[in-house]
């Protein structure tokens, strides 16, 4: 009795399809419109903007300010290069007027390409049914195949009194104006990042640490460069230090308590980069027996199989290689495998070469020294180290380094790892990420002619 109750009051299906997609982000939007060439009747359902994080609040904006950042940084050099060229100040305003335009138009372009590939919109905030529909609003939709790529968000802390009052990456995305005292609070890639671009258009920026460095989990080339060149740079690298409480001024402005007992006042942006959690509650996974780790992430085995029939999932909601083009990956995959019999087909995440948009860049790839050297032994490794000073600062007063090193396993030394910090180092890791995806040795590296004068023509010339 109660069972036919329940079916009574859910709403009848509105429309049928051979693949739903929950989530238009970097993953489900690649999937969906992959799975759509193949001749499958697909669905995205999206609640917020198309595109997702990357393109909303992540990768593309903060890309933008990266760059407004580096011309902050390039005005420095003018002088030197000869170019008596007259600064007056710069316009947070202007640059975050032409970057919301950007992406408001690829907003529209990615609706426009859906349209194009003839996958249906569904806008609104999905939810699996019992009887494994999708639910959106007041309306029901079936599909053989479901995916989920519902992404994850910024966590602001709980157990923090006032934490309320700081905002996270995606309030960075609203700032109307440059704040004049930031503190960011995080070692991560986010929190690196946003806080260097702060620092370089000028707000006085403090980064709150737990440890010693930023960026632990990377190779000390990283970690360690990274953290000194903020420190050069003008970032309060404040370490071992966390926030105990916050309080809001009535006129706006915060100060902070912290576990060292000191005070930090006068502060007009606080920022916690502490990491994100999956979007995975409230979509009734629970309802289909789909199983999340203790993170909430879930759970998928190589080929994106969750534990529900036919349901899939990928990029951040799994929480495994956090980045845009894993998700794009990822997806591609996945729909040649369900819908153009390449059964087999399944993303390798070994050796994603990854980027960190500090200043100067960092670049990654592969093992870390510690790494490598605990699954093959310490006497298995060799690694070739670089540091100088690229030549664009030959005739600048400001002087930057560049630094380089390559893990080699023995006895061939074949690359497993590539480390960079250094101006340009961001475009030059893709590269030399095919070379060592194909399993390329020193000796291989080695055999390509330099290209002078440049930065890279070190990675081909360690010794
Ligand atoms: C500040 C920042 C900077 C970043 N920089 C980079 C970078 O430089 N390079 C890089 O590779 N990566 C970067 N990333 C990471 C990158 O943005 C993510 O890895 C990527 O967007 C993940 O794609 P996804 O498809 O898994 O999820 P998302 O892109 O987050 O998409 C998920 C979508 O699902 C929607 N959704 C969620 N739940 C529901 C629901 N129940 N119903 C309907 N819709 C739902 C969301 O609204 C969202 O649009 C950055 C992230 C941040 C936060």
């Amino acid at each position: 009795m109660r069972f036919s109750l329940k079916l009574f009051q859910m709403p009848p299906i509105a429309k049928a399809f051979d693949f739903i997609v929950i989530g238009g982000g970097s993953g489900g939007l690649a999937c969906a419109r992959r799975a759509a060439e193949f001749g499958v009747k697909a669905a995205i359902v999206e609640e917020a903007r198309w595109g997702g994080t990357c393109v909303n609040v992540g990768c593309v904006p903060k890309k933008v300010m990266f760059n407004t950042a580096m011309h902050a940084e390039f005005i420095h050099d003018h002088k030197d290069y000869g170019f008596d060229v007259d600064y007056k100040g710069f316009n947070w305003a202007k640059i975050k007027g032409t970057r919301d335009a950007y992406i408001k138009r690829l907003n529209g372009i990615y609706e426009s390409n859906l349209e194009k590939s003839k996958v249906d919109k569904i806008e609104g905030h999905a939810i699996l049914t019992e009887d494994r529909c999708v639910q959106v609003g007041g309306q029901k939709y079936s599909a053989e195949h479901i995916l989920i790529a519902t992404g994850g968000k910024p966590i602001v802390p709980t157990n923090i009194p006032g934490a309320e009052h700081g905002i996270t990456s995606d309030g960075f995305f609203e700032l109307e104006t440059l704040p004049k005292k930031v503190v960011v609070v995080g070692a991560g890639y986010i929190a690196v990042e946003l806080a260097g671009i702060f620092n370089s258009l000028g707000s006085d920026t403090s980064i709150l640490i737990r440890f010693d460095e930023v960026l632990r989990a990377f190779d000390p080339t990283i970690s360690t460069n990274v953290t000194v060149n903020m420190e050069q740079g003008g970032v309060k690298v404040m370490r071992r230090t966390q926030v105990k409480s916050v309080t809001k001024r009535e006129n706006g402005l915060l100060d902070l308590e912290l576990n060292t007992g000191d005070k930090m006042t006068d502060v007009d942006c606080l920022l916690w980069a502490v990491g994100r959690v999956p979007l995975s509650e409230n979509i009734g996974l629970d309802k289909l027996g789909i199983k999340m780790d203790n993170k909430g992430h879930i759970v998928v085995d190589e080929f994106q199989n969750t534990t529900g029939s036919k349901i899939y999932a990928l990029g951040d909601v799994c929480g495994k290689a956090l980045l845009t083009p894993v998700a794009i990956a990822a997806g591609r995959k996945l729909a040649h495998r369900l819908f153009d019999n390449k059964s087999d087909w399944k993303l390798d995440y070994t050796n994603i070469p990854t980027v960190i948009f500090s200043h100067p860049p960092s670049a990654t790839l592969g093992l870390t020294q510690a790494e490598a050297e605990e699954k093959y032994g310490k006497e298995k490794i060799k690694a070739y180290k670089s540091e100088f000073t690229p030549m664009y600062f030959a005739v600048t007063t400001r002087k930057e380094k560049c630094h380089m090193k390559l893990i080699c396993l023995l006895p061939d030394e074949k690359v497993i790892g590539l480390h960079m910090v250094g101006q340009g180092v961001d475009e030059m890791l893709q590269g030399f990420s095919v070379a060592v995806k194909m399993g390329a040795t020193k000796a291989q590296f080695d055999s390509a002619v330099a290209i002078h004068p440049t930065s890279s023509e070190e990675l081909v010339t360690m010794r």
